[in-house]
Parts: structure tokens; sequence; C-alpha cells
């Protein structure tokens, strides 16, 4: 008994040696309700915030002073703030120990497009916009996604002794039209400051707040911009023979380019070809000389993109050929690519979000939009991009029942509930950043 005691002993003298304590796992409810009283405190401040960035919002790149607020928000906050990265983009920086550097990312900009919400503090701001003047509208949530942006910086510094790392917090400029993450990167986003090890971006959506939709692998879709020139010759209405109908083939174009979906591409694969615009012509006795087509193409795998853009070439060339015409102008612009969420950081962040939302995470579909956040993941970062609801969920489900949905991002009427849809973000993506940064201590 004696020589079993002491060789116990040494075995626990070994085991002690090798193996580390294990790491307590992440309290979520604990860390839930220390960031929701964050957010209770700061309430009144981040409600501010919102509502003036609401009703004074700005266009891509001409965010200055939507950038300056934020600015001087993560400096009293203690952050080291760097302004003027990609023409109007801030970075952010807050250092806290060996760890892991995280980037959080918000956008800045606005639409072009009147607020016809009725909210008293709806934005009745214009600008010039593309020499013309237009309102301006956060119709798209990124005001919900600044004041969640700044609420997390919050959160995270009042629990800073459950991390160590760098936080790097980015606003990004020119969302919407996706320019602004190739200007940051191309201003040094990651070789003036540190490239990040993770990187974290969320997106108000039309339905209930307090949920919280992500996807592992595409979130978004590829973009691609389409513009054809058909060049004919112009004539007389009355006698056709004596032209080449450019109308004609933009006609015949805008029908059989669907054939390259239907019946090119594999059906189990998503892909869009759109026609958003069809410009020809002044009066309808006169065949006119050319016609231009606009478009987009949407797509998430690489390969479907590939054969898409090469069917819409060919149809376009086909086209022509049939009505004896010059070659068509042919402009295929390569917008953003598509969000890749990247599963081993959306696996971290899911247990947390799990525990703290339950049934209100839910796996979706991925969103045939388009994003810029993509750019960052196309640099390296593993990236985790999730979305939020907006809404009170009484409303949402009789509007529903009315056959009158309540509005998505880019109308006019879109309205987010302020608190309960801010509280939704800064809880999820506070509990996001510290489940990365908690598995990295882990060693995984
Ligand atoms: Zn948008
Ligand atoms: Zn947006």
């Amino acid at each position: 008994m004696k020589r079993l005691a002491r060789s116990l002993a040494v075995f626990a003298t070994l085991c002690a040696a090798t193996i580390l304590p294990a790491r307590a796992e992440m309290d979520v409810a604990r860390l839930k309700a220390a960031i929701e009283a964050s957010i209770e405190a700061d309430y009144p401040g981040l409600d501010a915030l919102y509502k003036d960035i609401h009703a004074h919002p700005e266009l891509a790149f001409q965010e200055v002073k939507t950038s300056a607020r934020l600015a001087a928000e993560m400096r009293a906050l203690g952050f080291e703030v760097t302004e003027k990265v990609g023409r109007t983009g801030l970075v952010a920086i807050y250092g806290n120990g060996d760890g892991p550097t995280i980037m959080v990312r918000t956008e800045l900009d606005a639409l072009p497009m009147e607020e016809k919400t009725g909210l008293d503090y709806a934005s009745r701001d214009k600008t010039t916009w593309n020499g013309r003047e237009t309102f301006v509208a956060h119709s798209c949530g990124h005001d919900i996604h600044m004041a969640s942006w700044i609420g997390t910086a919050k959160a995270l510094l009042g629990l800073k002794d459950q991390w160590r790392g760098t936080l790097m917090f980015i606003a990004q400029p020119a969302e919407e039209i996706g320019a602004g993450a190739m200007a940051m990167l191309g201003d040094g986003l990651f070789t003036r400051f540190k490239k990040p090890d993770f990187a974290f971006a969320l997106h108000a959506g039309g339905y209930p707040h307090g949920y919280v939709n992500y996807r592992v692998g595409a979130g978004s879709s590829n973009y691609d911009g389409l513009y054809i020139q058909f060049r004919g010759r112009g004539g007389h209405g009355a006698m056709p023979q004596r032209t080449i109908d450019p109308v004609m083939m933009a006609a015949r174009f805008i029908v059989d380019v669907q054939t390259v979906i239907s019946r090119e591409k594999d059906p189990t694969e998503f892909g869009i070809v759109s026609i958003g615009a069809v410009n020809s012509g002044t009066a309808g006795n006169i065949i006119p000389d050319d016609a231009t087509v606009l478009g987009t193409i949407r797509s998430f795998k690489p390969e479907v993109r590939a054969k898409m853009l090469a069917g819409v070439e060919r149809t376009a060339k086909a086209v022509a050929a049939m009505s004896d015409a010059p070659a068509p102008l042919i402009q295929l612009t390569e917008g953003t690519k598509a969000v890749i969420n990247d599963p081993g950081l959306v696996a971290t962040a899911e247990k947390a979000l799990k525990a703290a939302f339950g049934e209100r995470l839910r796996l979706t579909p991925a969103n045939t939009t388009s994003e810029d956040f993509s750019e960052f993941g196309g640099s390296g970062v593993p990236l985790m991009m999730f979305n939020i609801g907006v809404y009170d969920l009484e409303k949402w489900m009789a509007a529903n029942k009315s056959g009158t949905p309540l509005a998505g991002n880019h109308s006019p009427q879109f309205a987010p509930v302020p608190k309960p849809t801010i509280l939704t973000g800064v809880t999820a993506m506070t509990l996001a950043v510290l489940s990365a940064f908690d598995q990295h201590a882990r060693g995984k």
C-alpha cells in the first residue's frame, strides 16, 4: 500500500509538471451581463452619437465630420488614433499586453437618397454627388455599426482583465461604392500598422433585434459590373433595311444572356446576371446608332464567376455578329469579392454566441449582395462577418402577416430601433472578439 501511495504521488507530481492547468471556459453568461451593464451605463452617450450620425450622414469619401467624431470618441477612450488612412478612414489601436491583434471594422458612409422614415432624428441633409444635388441617408445602417463599434470598444476596455493582445478598430470609408477597403489597404493599413490575426465586422438587416445571423464560408457574393455598347448604323425607322439596329441587338442580348445562367452554369451553383439599365435612342421613328446595356454579375465561387464572364462576352459578340454589326464595346469591371468566413474563427465565435443568444443565433444562407470587407480577407486575414436584426419582433411579425414587410436596407423607410439593436451589436461583437482572444490564449 505504501509503495502504491508513493508511486501515485510520483504520478501526480509528473502530471502536475507536464499538464498545464486548464484555462477555465469562457463564462459567457457573466460576460454578457457585464457587457449589458456597460451599454446601459453608456447608452445616453451612444444614443446621442447614433442619432447625430444618423441625422448628418456623409457619402463615400466625404465622411470628414463622421470620421472626426469617431476619432474623438476613440481618443477619449485611450486608443491611439491615426486619421486620413485611405482618405477619410481611421485606425484606432489599443495595446493590452502580449496576444493577437484583432481588427473590428465599421463603415462610415451613407447613401445618396432621401430618408422617408418620419423619425424625429431623420436626415434632411443634402450634398453634391456626381455633379448633382442629392439627399443623403444612412439607409444601410452603417450608423448602427458605428455606434456598436464604439460600444464594443468601451465594453472591451471595461473587460480588459479578460484578454491580452491588441485591438485594431478601423472605420472604413466608401463601402457603398466598394472602394474604401482597397483605399485603406493601398494606404498601408497592413504595413504602416500591424496586419491583424483576425478581423470581425457586422451588418444590420431588416429582421428582429436580438437575432444574430452568421455563415461559414461564402457570406456575400463576388460582384462584377457589365457595360456593353452595341454599335449599329442609325437611320429611318421606316427603312430598317438601310440600318443595323442596335436596339434589336440589346434586346437579343438581354434575353440570350440568361441562357448562360440556365444552360451553362451548374444549376446547383449561385450565379446572377441582371440588366439594370438600357440606354438608346431619342424618338420612335429613328433607329439609333448605338445602344448601351448596364448590368451586374454576382457569384460565390471563382469558377462560376469565370464561366459567367466568358458567357456574357461570347453572347454579346455573337449577337453583334448575327446582325453583321461591328464588334461591341465590352467592359466587364471587377468589383468586390465574396466575403469568405473563416471556419476556425466562426467555430470559436459560434460557441460564445450560441451561449449568449441561444436559438436567436441562426446559421443562414449567404447574402447575394456584395461587401468590400472581403478585401481584408484577400490580404490573408481570417474573417468573420455576421448580421444583426433591427426591428421589434411583434411589429415585424405583424407587418409580415399584413403582406407589407418592414423595410430592408437601402429603403428610404429603413428605420432600426436604436437601443436594442445597438445592444445586440455590442454584445455579439464583444463576445466574438473575446472568444478569439480566449481561443488564442488556449494555444489553438
Ligand atoms: Zn448598403
Ligand atoms: Zn451596408
